[in-house]
């Protein structure tokens, strides 16, 4: 039968307890000084993983995670600095990566990002918010993603995950730029899964709808947190431990079907 012979050619897969386990792999996960990168760090170290605790100006924050994942021995962790919008400094960030525990890098999680506050319609925009918003959201993704997807571990365990947003489709008026920075990091990322075909590395999106984070709430009034939370139909901001489960398990052995895709964790925002 058909069937019979599609199956025999396929080796599924055995799904253990040990496949959610990121044991032994190296994990960069850029922004991780605060907010949502700052949970997935901590959730990756407890599943296992080395992390790369990577930041941008917040040494104090990032070092103090870095002290607390190797001193609960819960995982192994070092802090790099380095701007993702700046091609040097990410690869800096790749090689000290690859030298600090003696192993391969495995993932690449990308979470840096920055949101303009003034909120500003496109009319009143500044180009220099524009540009600043797709230096860091969108270079940035697309300079770390080039540098992982030469240099992760190929024949399985590579996963590139990039945190966009849940903006990119709810296209609320006040987020031109912010959106459209997402929108083009969500293209991008599923042309790259398909060009990585043969390595065994995935790429996917996960993209967060309002987490109470500084990003979050820094320039918003009271007004505007409401309406966010009005507009949640589980009626609450999301927090960044809603997130970092979904990267924990995409990052996984488990999670290695799903590839090239945008997984919007938000509550049913949009
Ligand atoms: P956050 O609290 O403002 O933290 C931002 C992080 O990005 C910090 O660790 C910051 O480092 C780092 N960063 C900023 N610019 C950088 C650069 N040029 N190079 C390297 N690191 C840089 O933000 P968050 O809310 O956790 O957001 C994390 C990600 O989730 C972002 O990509 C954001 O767009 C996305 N997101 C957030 C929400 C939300 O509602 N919060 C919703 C959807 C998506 P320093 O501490 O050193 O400045």
């Amino acid at each position: 039968m058909a069937t019979g012979t599609a199956t025999s050619t396929v080796t599924a897969p055995q799904t253990t307890t040990q496949s959610f386990s990121l044991q032994d792999r190296v994990a960069i996960v850029t922004g991780a000084s605060r907010g949502i990168g700052k949970a997935i760090a901590l959730h990756l170290a407890s599943l296992g993983a080395k992390v790369v605790i990577n930041y941008n100006s917040n040494s104090t924050l990032a070092d103090q995670l870095t002290s607390q994942i190797n001193s609960n021995s819960i995982g192994k962790a070092i802090s790099v600095k380095a701007d993702v919008s700046d091609p040097a400094q990410v690869k800096a960030l790749f090689d000290a990566a690859e030298t600090a525990f003696g192993s391969p890098l495995h993932i690449l999680v990308n979470a840096a990002g920055i949101l303009d506050s003034s909120y500003s319609s496109i009319p009143n925009s500044s180009l220099e918010e524009f540009d600043k918003t797709f230096s860091v959201n969108t270079r940035g993704s697309y300079l770390c993603c080039k540098e992982a997807a030469n240099r992760l571990k190929k024949g399985g365990g590579g996963r590139i995950i990039c945190v966009t947003s849940s903006m990119a489709v709810a296209l609320r008026p006040g987020f031109g730029s912010y959106a459209a920075s997402k929108a083009a990091v969500e293209a991008m990322i599923k042309i790259l899964a398909k060009e990585l075909k043969g390595t065994g590395i995935t790429a996917n999106c996960v993209a967060p709808g309002p987490i109470a984070t500084d990003m979050f709430f820094e320039g918003k009034s009271e007004e505007m947190v409401k309406r966010s939370v009005d507009e949640s139909p589980l009626g609450r901001l999301g927090v960044p431990e809603d997130v970092a489960p979904l990267v924990g398990f995409l990052a996984s052995d488990a999670g290695e079907w799903v590839n090239g895709q945008i997984i919007r964790v938000n509550g049913g925002y949009v």
